[in-house]
């Protein structure tokens, strides 16, 4: 299992990662994005890591 942290301050909203992952991220009210699971693994997991490639900000993280 792998975990996925969100540097919520640091989300400018952009959503690139909710378009190259939308199965984990939606946008939500405040204007940035926001997981809908935290601990993931398999091709879930990939699609989570290509999320954080594509965040400008760097606040995706999995670990
Ligand atoms: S790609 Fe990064 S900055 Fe853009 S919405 Fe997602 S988490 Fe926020």
């Amino acid at each position: 299992m792998a975990k996925i942290i969100h540097d919520l301050k640091a989300c400018i909203g952009c959503g690139a990662c909710t378009a190259i992952c939308p199965a984990n991220w939606q946008m939500g009210e405040d204007n940035k994005a926001h997981p809908a699971k935290t601990a993931v693994s398999g091709d879930e997991l990939k699609c989570n890591q290509e999320a954080a490639q594509v965040c400008p900000v760097n606040c995706i993280k999995v670990e």
